[in-house]
């Protein structure tokens, strides 16, 4: 049965309230409210998450320049800014022992920049803009991108109060279809939305090598004064992962008495037990850590993938009614691991389009072009592609990477090889078969023992990231084809997804079907929507699709 959906008409629609849309809104009101000559185009602005904030989760060193452009007078109107960076250092870890390097690398070098929670400050942005006039709708989820003769006419939003199977409940309401001259996609890393745009309009990607990314997990510990000061950074490289992976961990001072700390991890592994919970929690166990975190609480849980691909991993930016901006473009500073002061800056490009498209009414591809060029010849666009080979100096481990990289600040960004080729990150992942070939063993995912008051297991720190779904709703991850899963994956890999998933969603249990079997089960009201399923799953049957709106994590202070 065909179901009636409202139509909405908007001259703007943006999909997502990270910084980038957040950006974006606050700039456009603010040209329109300087020039006094035009009127405010209509602005649909929406966020999955319950309220502004509760999908973000960052680490978060913040370079200030993106958000001194967009509010120059940010301090006095009280953003919320954790504390200034005071003290920077870089550690590699080996098993037991840490060593402090002599210097620090100049990329890591974070004199100027503040520690901050990205749920705090979108969640303050999003006031700045609600007092330009601008509306945010909260709770709201994009479902699906719609796309009319090559061109995007808008969103539609998801349906709620539908059954597992499918069906509509008592309360159901279909989503509602949102028209506009021009869609933004603002939804971060490895947006649903963005993935629909890449599908069915295949020239956005097609000069773009395959984005990759890193799985991010972090806690927010009180801890005993006297550990870490406020401000403090400290970056480490090492244990738990070998020189061969990808990836590194962080403890940033928020207070004297609170960090942030996080392990993050590489999704082109060739390990099919690839675990970055079980990581993190390992990394706790350094005698490092230990040294900080000892003795204090967890009080705060996330997880989320972060795009590191780089300049040549970004799509196009513009297509006709199309933008793209901020992580879900793949702005993000591999060598830095800072994305929060590009995708302002990219908000803040796409505003100064719209605001000319809205002054002269042409929305055309030729008009909306110049944010893709804008934002390219920015000081934003140039940091990327100073970079932009950062990410696949490390194809050879850490120890080539640091080479690699070195030859790349010599050589203004290109090193000895350009634009090196990187497959999907889930085409890295070995068979159980190749492993044993390639490293003479099994996979040896080590053993956590998880006390719940120092290392935690999945569900409690699910339980700490405040996340919550209705069970009566068709599953948001949808699985293409279950027998692979049960039959193939389990032999071929040993199903790595009850290994990547970093909130227990993907469970292998007995099959009471088949005497001797196992198959898997899910449980998707713990999905903390990290998307690393989407990315990471072997033979790419996941599919990452968003819930009702207002569920997933309620973050706080991430
Ligand atoms: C672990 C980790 C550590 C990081 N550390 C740092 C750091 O120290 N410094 C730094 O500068 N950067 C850091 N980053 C990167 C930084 O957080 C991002 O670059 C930045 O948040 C990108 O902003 P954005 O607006 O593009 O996307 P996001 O901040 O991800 O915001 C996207 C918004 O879109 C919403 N959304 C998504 N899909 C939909 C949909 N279909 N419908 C409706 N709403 C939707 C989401 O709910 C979310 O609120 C880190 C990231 C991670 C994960
Ligand atoms: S189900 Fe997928 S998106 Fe959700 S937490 Fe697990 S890996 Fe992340």
């Amino acid at each position: 049965m065909a179901v009636e959906r409202d139509i909405l008409e908007t001259d703007i629609l943006i999909v997502g309230a990270g910084p980038a849309g957040l950006a974006l809104a606050y700039h456009l009101a603010n040209l329109v409210k300087r020039d006094g000559s035009v009127a405010m185009p209509e602005v649909f602005l929406m966020d999955k998450g319950s309220y502004v904030g509760a999908h973000s989760l960052s680490g978060a060193v913040m370079d200030p320049r993106g958000l001194a452009e967009l509010i120059p007078d940010f301090k006095e109107k009280g953003a919320p800014l954790e504390a200034p960076v005071s003290a920077d250092s870089f550690v590699f870890l080996s098993e037991q022992g840490s060593v402090k390097s002599p210097f620090m690398p100049p990329p890591l070098k974070n004199h100027g920049n503040y520690v901050i929670s990205l749920n705090k400050l979108t969640g303050w942005m999003a006031k700045q803009v609600e007092s330009m006039g601008v509306d945010i709708y909260a709770g709201l989820a994009g479902f699906e991108l719609l796309v009319e003769n090559g061109r995007v006419t808008g969103v539609q939003t998801v349906d709620m109060g539908l059954d597992k199977d499918g069906s509509p409940r008592s309360n159901f309401e279909p989503g509602s279809i949102i028209k506009a001259k021009v869609t933004v996609l603002c939804e971060g890393t490895h947006g649903s939305l963005t993935r629909q745009a890449a599908e069915k309009i295949p020239e956005l990607r097609a000069n773009s090598i395959p984005q990759s990314y890193l799985t991010g997990i972090k806690e927010v510990w009180e801890i005993p004064a006297g550990r870490v000061r406020a401000g403090e950074v400290i970056h480490t490289v090492g244990f738990p992962q070998s020189s061969h992976e990808y990836g590194g961990g962080w403890i940033y001072g928020m207070t004297d008495t609170m960090v942030s700390t996080g392990y993050c991890v590489g999704l082109d592994s060739p390990d099919p037990t690839n675990d970055s919970h079980g990581k993190f929690q390992r990394y706790k166990l350094h005698p490092f850590m230990r040294k900080i975190l000892n003795g204090g609480t967890m009080l705060h849980y996330g997880a989320k993938t972060v795009p590191v691909g780089g300049y040549y991993s970004m799509p196009k930016l513009v297509h006709e009614g199309l933008l793209i901006c901020g992580d879900a473009a793949g702005m993000l500073n591999a060598r830095k691991l800072k994305g929060v002061h590009l995708a302002i800056k990219s908000g803040i490009a796409a505003a100064e389009t719209l605001f000319v498209a809205a002054k002269t009414g042409d929305y055309s591809r030729q008009s909306l072009d110049t944010y893709a060029r804008s934002f390219d010849q920015s000081w934003a666009g140039r940091e990327l592609y100073a970079v932009r080979n950062f990410h696949s100096a490390f194809e050879g481990g850490l120890f080539a990477g640091v080479f690699h990289a070195g030859m790349q600040m010599l050589t203004g960004g290109r090193g000895l090889f350009d634009r090196r080729a990187h497959k999907a990150d889930h085409e890295y992942m070995l068979t159980l078969a190749e492993y044993r070939k390639k490293f003479s063993r099994d996979p040896q995912k080590p053993q956590v023992r998880f006390d719940n008051s120092y290392t935690f297991d999945k569900v409690t720190d699910v339980y700490k990231s405040g996340t919550m779904h209705e069970e009566h709703q068709p599953s948001h991850l949808v699985i293409a084809d279950y027998d692979i899963c049960n039959t193939r994956c389990t032999e071929e890999y040993g199903n790595p997804c009850q290994h990547f998933c970093p909130a227990s969603v993907y469970n292998i249990v007995d099959d009471p079907t088949r005497a001797d079997k196992q198959k898997l089960e899910l449980t998707p009201s713990n999905c903390v929507h990290c998307k690393t399923c989407d990315i990471a799953d072997p033979y790419q049957v996941i599919r990452w699709v968003v819930p009702q709106g207002g569920e997933g994590p309620n973050y706080t202070n991430c």
